[in-house]
């Protein structure tokens, strides 16, 4: 699939004109290709996709003296291969420069990809606009192109609109506007030259919409505009307000290199399949990850916008000016955008407190899928479309930012900062491979005479080339010298014994220890070529604890002998803010996953949740939160299940009572947050009735005035709660309500709100509205919608039930909608995966699967679901009498000495009668996650 390299690139003239009128979506297209000759040869392949070539406009000169070739044929391979080839009847020569011409026609498609066209309504009519989206591999489909993104070039850009309100914007500023000969009304936009670049981040939008101009005081020289449809052009203050600070103040000074270009434009679209696009002077965006409402967003809406808009302007330098080579380095952007969304946030919102966030929005979650066997190392080779639009995933996002958060922790910040300025300058508007980075770092490391035990090569490379990550096994010695041993082992969710991977796992691990958080951690490293090491001194005496990975700055799981572990243990009970927030977090996460992959008891791991009587931090909470909502959804349907829910209530009770239902003014940011979790238990998992009564209040209160409306940041939780514990009326005015918002987060939360309905008939309607043309449910939104329904205990059989037996409509719904992330029905596939936790549904699954080979065979996700669902049913066989028989043994602890410190409980903790309640909030948000469905809402092509 990939391009002979015998001509290359250097200059493209591309016109367009897109006819955005219902009946003719086509675009009128001609393009001038400058190519210099690296090799002699008669023929010249390049990209091209679902394009109509006119043959007999190709044309092939000699650029210096205008010569033309004698054009024998054209071999049409779009559909095979996405590659056409012009045959010569002489060959070009070496080192001289040809211009490639011809004109053709473009589908204004509807798939999100390409040139392609996308709608909305205003004051009732329908409008269209033309947008483009050319990452990863679809640049082919608006224009013949060498579509690879080493492959960089000049791009000048000449847009067509129809002049009464429409206008077209693209990378770069406008320089001439000319009226369209023989076509009254049309006009061309010519656009100045590009800086050099790849061919996946030319961009293009022709729209009605209109723009807001940021403070030219917050990024001079560079004119900072926000694109949106009129109706919303009140929602654009936010982004006006930060994106030019991040680029001017943090990203410029972060990396120490201006911003190459005079404009930046940033534009919400209202069908976009990725989270937002880097296009270089032109970001495109979904939506509800650049426009903001400061009386009607949440908080977490807010934050969104703020980490995507931080991750976009990062990909400006680390993407755009210098690129990955191929895409089987995807990580090289996605890792390096993903760790800037938290100091790059952290720069315009402080009080969001990022760094608090860092392990349990991204480590902890990728942790999940790196466990599994089916995992793939960050570096992988790929070659054709669908294997490349598999890569933006979280290994290359999330692991990506963790393995460079680690090396940037060990180097020193500063330092590995340094380093990243080297790597940009030696590299400027030019292509890299990994090792050129590792390069710029060492060289950085060595003239600040850093002393690593390796190079940062070998590090590193112990973490790109193999998939997984180890678990870490302390052993203390507790005698005169308080040493220890260190081992590492792999770390696999389920150990297959049928496993044919033969390759031996280590790692270059930086171990950093403590006994004391306000002292410096203290390290020393576990070699890529050993299984131990032994640390001959640890911090502290014999008698008190030691917490390894301190910051969770590194990419490895710890477990410690029984001894340390209690002392651990004994410090959270008696007074755990002594540990870290983080650190807190990092052993809850640890522990129960450790006990889920057998390398310790259940016991062990639930005796650590204890202490979440007295905790109130998000973090930790989070962590607990994920981990714990597993055992909840394990526990689904099966005999015991209120012990589980009785003990789970002990716990989040004295969290609910302490933040409260009700919002308070002096709430700070994670405040709010941690108010979620706790109401998501609280409403949605658990019923506890003062909960699920004043959310049963809100809404309908909401239902009886509309003008009564939902706070922000509970709107989804009360939504759902009272849609899962009402009946038709209560759903069909969240569904109204969905239908006419005006306002894209208020929409997506109740879209997400009305598939917490516990009634089979609408859960079924709504999937029928799904891949039903035209309906209320958008193309972009049906596998959201979907992944929800799965999530939802009662709906996940009607989604398995629906995919199974509706497919061939399904997919031929979907067709050519790809998205990030692999196909739509590797996507609905997975999302069906984790709530399985019987053999019944496992054994539908796995029939599904194998009834559809050509669509689900060679998926990636498709695998990892259904290693997941194994492990599920397989933990259920190894796990489930356990924790049974531990939380019967607390409930007879509990009444006999309550070990709980609670604060005075204002609240019964008798759960609601209702009707089970599901509240998709956490939950949903974790499965989608986990069913690669970030990837849809992600950003940059990737979320
Ligand atoms: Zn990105």
């Amino acid at each position: 699939m990939r391009l002979p390299t015998d001509v290359l690139p250097t200059s493209y003239i591309i016109q367009l004109l897109p006819f955005i009128q219902v009946g003719n979506f086509t675009t009128d297209g001609h393009i001038d290709i400058l190519v210099e000759c690296k090799k002699a040869t008669s023929s010249i392949s390049m990209n091209a996709a679902d394009l109509k070539i006119d043959n007999k406009t190709i044309t092939v000169v000699d650029d210096e003296n205008n010569t033309p070739f004698e054009v024998v044929s054209l071999i049409d391979q779009q559909t095979e291969r996405e590659i056409i080839t012009i045959n010569l009847k002489t060959p070009l020569v070496v080192g001289k420069t040809y211009k490639i011409s011809m004109k053709f026609v473009s589908i204004l498609n509807d798939e999100l990809r390409g040139f392609y066209r996308s709608t909305y309504e205003e004051n009732g009519i329908q409008k269209y606009l033309a947008v483009s989206q050319m990452e990863a591999p679809d640049a082919r489909r608006a224009f013949p192109c060498f579509d690879e993104p080493n492959m960089k070039a000049v791009f000048t850009i000449i847009v067509g609109y129809k002049n009464d309100k429409m206008s077209a914007i693209s990378n770069m500023p406008v320089n001439k506007t000319e009226p369209i000969a023989n076509m009254p009304g049309y006009m061309w936009n010519h656009f100045n030259p590009s800086v050099k670049m790849s061919s996946y981040l030319v961009a293009m939008m022709v729209s009605e919409f209109v723009s807001e101009t940021s403070n030219p005081e917050f990024s001079p020289g560079i004119v900072y505009k926000i694109w949106a449809r009129p109706s919303f052009r009140n929602q654009t203050a936010y982004s006006a307000e930060i994106g030019p600070k991040i680029l001017n103040d943090y990203a410029k000074k972060y990396f120490l290199i201006d911003f190459p270009l005079p404009k930046m434009d940033m534009a919400a679209i209202p069908d976009f399949a990725a989270g937002a696009m880097e296009n270089w002077g032109l970001v495109t965006y979904r939506e509800t990850d650049l426009l903001y409402d400061p009386k009607k967003s949440s908080a977490s809406a807010k934050q969104r916008v703020a980490t995507i808009i931080a991750h976009e302007l990062a990909h400006q330098w680390f993407g755009d000016y210098v690129t990955m080579d191929w895409w089987n380095v995807i990580w090289l952007n996605e890792g390096f955008a993903s760790y800037m969304e938290y100091p790059g946030t952290d720069y315009v919102e402080p009080g969001f407190e990022m760094n608090e966030q860092f392990t349990v929005t991204d480590l902890h979650y990728v942790f999940g899928i790196d466990a599994l066997e089916s995992s793939r190392p960050i570096d992988f080779q790929v070659n054709t479309p669908d294997e490349i639009n598999q890569m933006f995933d979280a290994i290359s996002y999330e692991k990506g930012s963790c393995i460079i958060r680690m090396c940037a922790n060990f180097l020193g910040e500063p330092v590995f900062r340094r380093g990243v300025t080297r790597y940009l300058n030696a590299h400027a508007y030019g292509n890299t491979v990994q090792q050129d980075l590792w390069k710029a770092l060492q060289q950085q490391a060595n003239q600040e005479n850093i002393i690593l035990p390796d190079t940062v090569e070998n590090i590193m490379e112990t973490w790109t080339r193999q998939m997984g990550f180890p678990v870490i096994n302390v052993t203390r010695s507790y005698n005169a010298n308080n040493g220890a041993t260190a081992s590492q082992q792999r770390f696999l969710l389920r150990k297959n014994p049928n496993s044919t991977d033969t390759n031996v796992y280590k790692w270059w691990v930086p171990l950093t220890y403590t006994n004391n958080f306000s002292a410096p951690a203290e390290s020393s490293w576990l070699p890529g070529s050993n299984d131990s090491i032994q640390i001959s001194r640890l911090p502290g005496s014999s008698s008190d604890w030691i917490i390894f990975n301190v910051g969770q700055e590194g990419y490895y799981r710890v477990i410690y002998d029984e001894r340390n572990l209690n002392l651990i243990r004994e410090q959270l009970m008696k007074s755990h803010t002594v540990i870290s927030k983080k650190n807190r977090a990092q052993i809850l996460d640890d522990y129960l996953n450790v006990a889920r992959a057998n390398l310790t008891s259940y016991v062990s791991a639930m005796e650590l949740t204890r202490y979440l009587t007295n905790e109130h931090d998000y973090a930790p909470w989070t962590a607990a939160s994920v981990a714990l909502d597993y055992i909840d959804v394990m526990f689904y349907g099966l005999r015991d299940e209120r012990d589980w829910k009785d003990y789970m209530t002990g716990l989040v009770t004295p969290l609910y009572n302490h933040v409260k239902y009700t919002e308070s003014a002096s709430d700070v940011h994670l405040t709010v947050f941690t108010r979620s979790q706790a109401l998501n238990w609280a409403c949605g998992k658990l019923n506890i009735s003062d909960c699920v009564q004043n959310a049963d209040r809100d809404y309908h209160a909401w239902m009886a005035n509309d003008a009564k409306e939902l706070s922000p940041n509970l709107r989804r939780l009360i939504s759902c709660t009272a849609i899962a514990d009402g009946s038709r009326p209560e759903w069909k005015f969240g569904f109204d309500k969905y239908v006419s918002s005006t306002l894209p987060n208020e929409k997506t939360e109740l879209l997400r709100a009305i598939t917490c309905t516990v009634n089979v008939t609408i859960l079924n309607e709504m999937l029928v509205m799904m891949i039903t043309n035209n309906s209320d449910i958008r193309l972009q939104d049906a596998s959201t919608l979907f992944s929800n329904i799965a999530a939802n205990p009662v709906g996940h059989q009607v989604a398995m039930d629906f995919l199974t037996n509706r497919w061939n409509e399904i997919s031929a719904y979907f067709g050519g909608f790809q998205g990030f992330g692999g196909g739509t029905m590797a996507r609905l596939f997975r999302s069906l995966c984790n709530r399985v936790n019987t053999q019944a549904k496992l054994n539908q699954l796995k029939k599904l699967r194998s009834d559809h080979p050509a669509e689900l065979g060679s998926s990636k996700s498709v695998s990892q679901g259904m290693e997941v669902a194994e492990a599920n049913v397989l933990w259920v066989q190894q796990h489930y009498d356990t924790i049974v028989n531990w939380l019967k043994s607390q409930q007879s602890v509990a009444t006999t000495q309550p070990t709980v410190a609670t604060t005075p409980s204002t609240v019964a903790t008798t759960p609601s009668t209702a009707s089970s309640v599901y509240l998709d909030n956490f939950s949903a948000l974790i499965m989608a996650v986990l069913a690669g469905f970030w990837s849809l809402t992600r950003f940059c092509s990737f979320p």
